[in-house]
């Protein structure tokens, strides 16, 4: 894909630097109007959108933001199942070029989107913002272990980019190079790989992180020296950062991404929660009646990128469960909110209609069976298995302990299997789903 010019992506990054301190409503406003020219865009040339932003405008055509929560949200189905009508017919000139992309599939059947160049360009600002927020050290080497091509950045030299990491655009002497090394490697090599690079960051999904900790919990020879982790795609649990902190020596910087809408949110260095990209983002949250929920309250993230012109996503929901928070201490105006446990996992689905991410209390519980590993899979509509890595045999009692807690957390009948397995697989994409749904999709 061509890259947009240095000098834009350099104004714009500087004006990002300046509008996270501006209050909540100046941040609302510049948001209601690019989701004003998003939504003219989408009725004009996209065929789905064609009456469905009805509500945003008068009769008159003046755009209407009072009726936002009138405008139907996009399911997953919805893009699956509307690829042609949802491709916008024209581009307006600062789009640049629209590219495909898919999601793994890993929580069911792949969702595909174009996405223009324009919203590579407000990825990357982004996510420096987010490192800026933590002092980061552009000139140590940035190392992604990420799933990648066979071939493209396989052990032992992985790939380097031609072009720097991060703030490319600013000319920093000595700028670190960016390097990336697939994630099926094995953890071993993956360490030995790090340790040529120097002290550097690392840029990997959490699953991953355990690996590596592991290893080094084995043979604390292989410790890499790191900068930091930057963490993506999966929930960050305590559990993680104390591993990252105990035996990785380093601590984790998490992201909020998605492969649909782009750089969502970063860690906020203040509050250890996460803090929207507002200028480029909008974040509804929605109850499972695609009510709004307020603040304090949690429900959906229901995401609406503003520059996605090539394939307008407007109010597009997605599985993760998150809550919408006070204003953040750190007197930044962005939208301030925690993701609670919802992150990439499936929700159960039970047949009368009750649907839930349950939360089985691993960082407590997983003991009862000796866990190290372990994933909770729904397998039926009545039934939940465990599948977990646990050194020790065990007994029929440890089980009985064990479906104790599903059945009083869940409060319903339901069969709960067990399978001890040697190594916990992971997804085709290379991540690991703690809690997943394996029910044929909802219809
Ligand atoms: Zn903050």
């Amino acid at each position: 894909m061509e890259q947009p010019p240095e000098s834009a992506i350099g104004a714009f990054s500087d004006g990002l630097a300046q509008s996270q301190w501006w209050s909540a409503d100046d941040i609302a406003a510049v948001q209601t109007r690019l989701l004003e020219r998003l939504a003219r865009h989408a009725r004009e040339h996209v065929p789905f959108y064609q009456t469905r932003l009805d509500p945003l405008f008068t009769r008159r055509g003046h755009f209407n933001i009072g009726g936002w929560d009138e405008v139907e949200p996009l399911t997953r189905k919805d893009v699956q199942e509307n690829f042609d009508a949802l491709k916008s017919r024209q581009l307006p000139p600062e789009a640049g070029k629209p590219g495909l992309v898919s999601t793994s599939g890993s929580t069911g059947t792949p969702v595909k989107v174009l996405k223009c160049q324009i919203q590579a360009r407000v990825a990357i600002t982004a996510s420096v913002r987010f490192m800026d927020w933590h002092g980061f050290d552009y000139r140590a080497p940035f190392a992604a272990i990420r799933p990648f091509a066979p071939g493209k950045a396989d052990y032992p030299d992985g790939f380097t980019h031609e072009s720097r990491w991060g703030a490319n655009w600013r000319n920093i002497p000595g700028h670190g190079p960016w390097v990336d090394l697939t994630i099926s490697t094995p953890p071993q090599w993956q360490l030995e790989w790090l340790r040529r690079k120097g002290p550097c960051y690392l840029n990997t999904f959490p699953v991953n992180l355990l690996a590596l900790a592991e290893a080094v919990g084995q043979d604390p020879s292989l410790t890499p020296e790191l900068h930091g982790v930057v963490t993506l795609g999966e929930l960050v649990t305590p559990h993680h950062r104390a591993l990252a902190r105990d035996i990785l020596r380093t601590r984790i910087f998490d992201q909020y991404t998605t492969i649909e809408c782009g750089v969502l949110a970063g860690e906020c260095p203040a509050s250890g929660q996460m803090h929207l990209h507002a200028e480029s983002m909008r974040l509804d949250v929605l109850d499972k009646e695609f009510e709004p929920c307020g603040e304090g309250r949690e429900g959906f993230a229901c995401v609406t990128p503003l520059y996605s012109y090539a394939m307008p996503l407007i109010k597009y929901v997605m599985s993760d469960l998150v809550t919408l928070l006070e204003p953040c201490s750190c007197g930044r105006g962005l939208p301030h909110f925690t993701i609670a446990g919802g992150r990439m996992r499936s929700r159960f689905r039970f047949a009368d209609g009750t649907v839930m991410a349950p939360d089985f209390k691993m960082s407590k519980n997983a003991g009862l069976v000796g866990a190290t590993r372990w994933q909770w899979a729904q397998v039926a509509p009545d039934g939940i298995e465990l599948r977990f890595v646990s050194s020790r045999s065990v007994s029929e009692a440890d089980y009985e302990a064990m479906r104790d807690v599903v059945l009083k957390t869940l409060n319903r009948p339901v069969t709960v299997y067990f399978r001890q397995l040697d190594s916990m697989p992971l997804a085709a994409s290379g991540k690991h789903f703690d809690y997943v749904c394996e029910l044929p999709e909802a219809s």
